[in-house]
């Protein structure tokens, strides 16, 4: 389930598609099925705060995907997670949460404190920092008020829309310096666009990707290995 944005969903395609290859060899690639939405739909619904008419818009999308033969599925996105209880209820196909396999990367990596980079949605509502600390345990950071509005504005002015700047690179550079201070042992991209924006060498302490996270997540799911 992409589209949201088209950005971040290309990153996805071409990150299932290598990995398959890498695992498979030769020309293998992955058998996908994909719901593209309109982001300027989604956009608008999200800060009109009409989360029930997004929840109709992603159990619709799965229940194509479902009839389409979807083993499972992906929603490429971790904001719309906010709507992973209308997708579990709309369908049987499970859904693959994205905060799960960038928990076990930072389980995995031995962090316990981490901070959190995402829309305002995703930084400041408990569903994803909720699932985070509450089945796996971790301290959840997120910037102050101000760095949110900026690493948000980021986000839905410029990522979104193709806009990589350096300047916005430079805000978040400091945004992660900020939260490292206050302790955070590592970073979560916790947006599918950050990845566009920042790597591992703008942050002093390991970042996690959801993007690539999920994507490989998805890759071990198909072929079987969890
Ligand atoms: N792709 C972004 C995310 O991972 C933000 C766009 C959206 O609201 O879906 O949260």
């Amino acid at each position: 389930m992409g589209g949201m944005s088209w950005e971040s969903s290309v990153h996805y395609y071409r990150l299932i598609n290598e990995g398959v290859r890498d695992r498979l060899g030769g020309v293998a690639s992955a058998r996908t099925l994909m719901w593209s939405f309109d982001f300027a739909r989604i956009e608008a619904l999200q800060h009109a705060g009409d989360w029930d008419a997004l929840a109709g818009e992603m159990a619709d999308a799965a229940r194509v995907l479902e009839k389409g033969g979807a083993d499972f599925l992906v929603l490429c996105t971790n904001t719309m997670h906010r709507c992973a209880w209308a997708i579990d209820a709309a369908v049987k196909t499970p859904l693959l949460h994205i905060a799960d396999p960038t928990a076990a990367a930072i389980q995995a990596a031995g962090i316990s404190r981490v901070g959190l980079l995402g829309t305002a949605f995703t930084m400041e509502q408990d569903f994803y920092r909720g699932r985070l600390e509450d089945k796996f345990g971790l301290e959840v950071l997120v910037p102050d008020a101000d760095d949110r509005a900026a690493v948000h504005g980021i986000i839905y002015r410029e990522l979104v829309a193709g806009q990589v700047l350096d300047a916005s690179r430079e805000t978040y550079r400091a945004v992660i310096r900020r939260l490292v201070e206050r302790g955070a042992q590592g970073i979560i991209l916790g947006c599918t666009e950050i990845m566009l924006l920042i790597g591992q060498a703008d942050s002093p302490v390991p970042v996690f990707d959801t993007t690539t996270l999920h994507a490989m997540a998805a890759v071990d799911r198909a072929l079987g290995d969890v």
